[in-house]
């Protein structure tokens, strides 16, 4: 019989984040490890496919500082042959969405004077204001 766990509002807030960003049910893993047996970047990064999933399973922020997210390479070995059906590569998307999302602003906007404002592209500007959307 499985174990239902029961995890704190921040955790579940997280989860439902990744859930939400990938369209993916990250909660259906099983932990089988197909995904890290196949995946051709396991032996580069340090953190494994389905170790990825479990974290997102159970909420835990820590894999916002994994590498696993930036050295998938969406190749979808791992998608194909997970029983569940679970696009992995799009949870790990969905973490590097949250990251840029997040990340500190490089351009604030208001600090900028009125000649860099009519110096800079406007593309630059609608980019600078699109990571403020996290
Ligand atoms: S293959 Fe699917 S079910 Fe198995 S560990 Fe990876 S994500 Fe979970
Ligand atoms: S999609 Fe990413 S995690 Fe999955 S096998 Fe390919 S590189 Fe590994």
């Amino acid at each position: 019989m499985s174990k239902k766990i029961i995890l704190d509002k921040e955790s579940a807030e997280f989860t439902k984040k990744i859930i939400e960003l990938s369209g993916e049910i990250v909660t259906l893993c099983e932990q089988c490890g197909t995904c890290s047996g196949g995946c051709p970047m396991c032996d580069k990064a340090e953190t494994s496919p389905s170790l990825m999933m479990r974290m997102a399973a159970l909420g835990q922020k820590e894999i916002l500082g994994s590498d696993i997210i930036w050295y998938c390479a969406s190749c979808y070995t791992c998608t194909v042959r997970c029983p569940r059906g679970i696009d992995i590569s799009k949870v790990a998307e969905a973490l590097r969405q949250i990251i840029l999302r997040d990340s500190v602003n490089r351009i604030d906007l208001s600090k900028l004077t009125p000649a860099e404002l009519e110096k800079l592209p406007q593309i630059a500007l609608v980019a600078a204001l699109r990571k403020m959307t996290g």
